[in-house]
């Protein structure tokens, strides 16, 4: 009973939050997404804006990891579909370049649907302890932003940035430094999000990512 009643007494509230939400502000400005609503979207790109004080969290995903740190480390590779695990018939994959990815590839696929389904598929051994080194390098560059980091994996991370080490207010520059900073030091492309919390930002990350479909496949020229 006191359930019903709590809902009842939450309902019209929840239903302007939910027309509230509606308004979601997502742009894409130099690069970056941000997925919030406009209130928040607000404050997040005007420090000075002072009603509303939100979190500023930033989710950074590198994009194909370990094929990536593959193909920086063997020219040969590059631009050609490569997935990074077993090629036996028992084999799965980690992970696959964007090139493996337009033929539907994707990471924890097994090695002999991918084989089947590219057959030129280049298989690669994974090299953990290099990926652990980039990783390494990686987090060090979010250390000089923020304390309040906390990985999810060897590539992927959420930083809180609301206040940050260099004192920047604005998350989106913040968030622009960190990809340069990555590819600068690692060779490495990443791709980042921006909201005022970490399942936001995460998805915000996602949207941000190289699409298959929107790059070419070369076999269809040859
Ligand atoms: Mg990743």
């Amino acid at each position: 009973m006191t359930l019903v009643n709590t809902r009842l007494h939450q309902a019209p509230r929840r239903d302007v939050a939910c027309r509230h939400f509606r308004r979601v502000a997502f742009s894409a400005t130099n690069g970056m997404f941000f997925l919030c609503s406009f209130r928040c979207w607000r404050s997040l790109v005007n420090p000075m804006d002072h009603t509303v004080h939100v979190r500023k969290i930033i989710h950074v995903d590198m994009d194909a990891f370990y094929a990536s740190v593959e193909q920086r480390d063997n020219p040969d590779l590059r631009g050609k579909p490569i997935a990074v695990g077993g090629a036996g018939a028992r084999g799965v994959l980690t992970t696959a370049s964007y090139e493996a990815r337009i033929f539907g590839i994707h990471s924890a696929m097994p090695s002999v649907t991918a084989a089947r389904k590219c057959p030129d598929l280049i298989f690669v051994k994974p090299r953990f302890e290099v990926y652990r080194e980039v990783s390494q390098q990686i987090r060090e560059i979010f250390a000089e932003y923020t304390s309040l980091i906390e990985p999810l994996s060897l590539d992927e991370a959420y930083l809180d940035v609301t206040e940050n080490l260099k004192e920047m207010p604005i998350a989106t520059e913040i968030a622009l430094e960190i990809r340069a900073r990555i590819k600068a030091v690692t060779g490495l492309n990443a791709s980042a999000g921006i909201s005022y919390n970490k399942f936001l930002a995460k998805m915000a990350s996602d949207l941000n990512k190289p699409k298959p479909s929107s790059l070419q496949r070369t076999d269809r020229h040859s």
